[in-house]
């Protein structure tokens, strides 16, 4: 027996070794793929400018270079958008891939979803619907919880190892909660924590919230998710304080669902990274966050023939344009996390996960926000509060990861344009051109990108 094992260390240890040679993280080193973009506009949403006639120069997963006079090299395929509108591409800074309440059989309860559908079902339905995510221009996802049994963090290394298409994921993994997680369990759920318990993960005292952090983080989460006010005996500042230091070792950011202004309060207090919902915050908190720097993803549900009531719009509008006019750093957030028989086109056909995410702007539109702040909203705004590689990933810039967008018409005139996504490229792979997904070449037998991407 231990001579086998000390065989199959060997093996192990060679194995690693032989990968080792081929770059750091076993990402393939050598030549690699040169792709010229000719975009016909080119947005920065930062500043909501537009260039004329731009070339973008990719080489393999990152910019090589942009502007109006770049070289083309002979052996680079061209790619011609010059009829299109070429922004980053988009961020959903709050979604669950791996949950999908239904009307049938679980009658919209998402609690009983935990019951319904295992966590390797969850985890292919987040595949599927990370690629309808993509299609329609997400090439980040911050995906926060509610996932069964770390469904999201098993997403975002099958894309990060190359074995499918997709967002770059910022997974959370569990959420953690006090007692009681987000909803109120029976005394047999409770004491079994067999049912419903993959979802939350229970910290109380200092000591539980250090370790709850650390299997998160042992686990592949890149944000910690927490639950800060689901009970009455929520989160105190101490604790959120807590949070973020340990999160910070494993070099993540803390997101919490806050549904209370009390609650609101400590985690403004606290210096929390991003308030999800907080639907209760005033005009004052709109104020304090604004001047901390505290991103708001507040998932404003529009109203809809499959979703919605027109009171639930207008007030998420108006909280939106309030934080909005107070200046603080908004961003695009959906919680699209179900399906129903009525999500259909005009034409009869399915809406999509990304149709159903990108519809969001609906609220957008009602709360008044003026399109370019909308789409800075939509992108860089979102690529910081997602927290995901700084200085890597993000704007159109030479040495930054190339996620790449195009569509018809011009978003900075009119938002809508963001709904006919054209072109999508992904770390320098060309997922949809001309408005047709083409992945035949990224369904990968194995893990081609080296199994120590995370
Ligand atoms: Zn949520």
């Amino acid at each position: 027996m231990l001579k086998r094992f000390v065989l199959w260390v060997a093996v192990v240890a060679a194995a690693g070794a032989a990968l080792g040679a081929q770059g750091r993280g076993g990402q393939p080193t050598g030549p690699q793929k040169l792709t010229a973009i000719r975009a016909g506009r080119l947005i920065d949403p930062e500043t909501g400018t537009a260039a004329a006639n731009q070339i973008i120069l990719v080489e393999g997963e990152r910019i090589r270079d942009v502007g109006p006079n770049v070289n083309i090299p002979q052996n680079a395929e061209v790619i011609d958008l010059s009829r299109q509108t070429v922004v980053p591409g988009f961020v959903d800074t709050h979604t669950h891939e791996a949950m999908t309440y239904k009307d049938v059989p679980e009658s919209n309860i998402y609690y009983y979803t935990y019951i319904t559908d295992p966590t390797p079902l969850r985890a292919i339905q987040a595949a599927s619907s990370a690629m309808q995510l993509l299609s329609s221009g997400f090439t980040v996802v911050c995906d926060v919880g509610n996932n069964g049994l770390y469904a999201d963090t098993a997403l975002r290394q099958a894309i990060e190892q190359g074995w499918i298409p997709g967002p770059t994921i910022i997974p959370s993994g569990l959420i953690i909660s006090t007692t009681g997680g987000q909803f109120s369990p029976s005394p047999e759920m409770y004491k079994y924590h067999n049912i419903v318990y993959p979802e939350y993960l229970e910290a109380n005292s200092h000591d539980e919230i250090v370790k709850a952090v650390r299997e998160n983080l042992l686990f592949g989460a890149k944000v910690i998710k927490i639950c800060l006010d689901c009970k009455p005996w929520g989160y105190s500042v101490d604790d959120i304080k807590l949070f973020i230091a340990e999160a910070a070792k494993g070099g993540a950011k803390v997101n919490a669902h806050v549904q209370t202004r009390d609650g609101a309060q400590r985690a403004i207090d606290a210096g929390l990274h991003v308030i999800s919902h907080g639907q209760q915050l005033t005009p004052e908190q709109h104020a304090q966050m604004a001047q901390k720097k505290i991103y708001l993803a507040s998932t404003d549900t529009p109203f809809t023939d499959y979703r919605g009531s027109s009171q639930g719009q207008q007030h998420a509008a108006d909280e939106l344009k309030s934080a909005w006019q107070k200046g603080v750093p908004i961003t695009f957030s959906t919680d699209m996390d179900y399906w129903n028989e009525k999500m259909k086109k005009a034409d009869g056909e399915w809406m999509n996960r990304g149709d159903l995410t990108i519809n969001f702007l609906l609220t957008w539109k009602a709360a008044g926000i003026p399109a370019k702040d909308t789409l800075k909203a939509l992108t860089t705004t979102g690529y910081a509060a997602a927290d995901v590689l700084k200085d890597q990933r993000g704007p159109i810039k030479a040495g930054f990861y190339a996620d790449i967008v195009a569509v018809n018409g011009d978003p900075l005139a009119n938002i809508d344009a963001v709904r006919d996504v054209q072109f999508v490229m992904k770390n320098g792979e060309v997922f949809k051109k001309n408005g047709v997904i083409t992945i035949d070449n990224l369904l990968r037998a194995g893990p081609v990108k080296g199994f120590r991407r995370r």
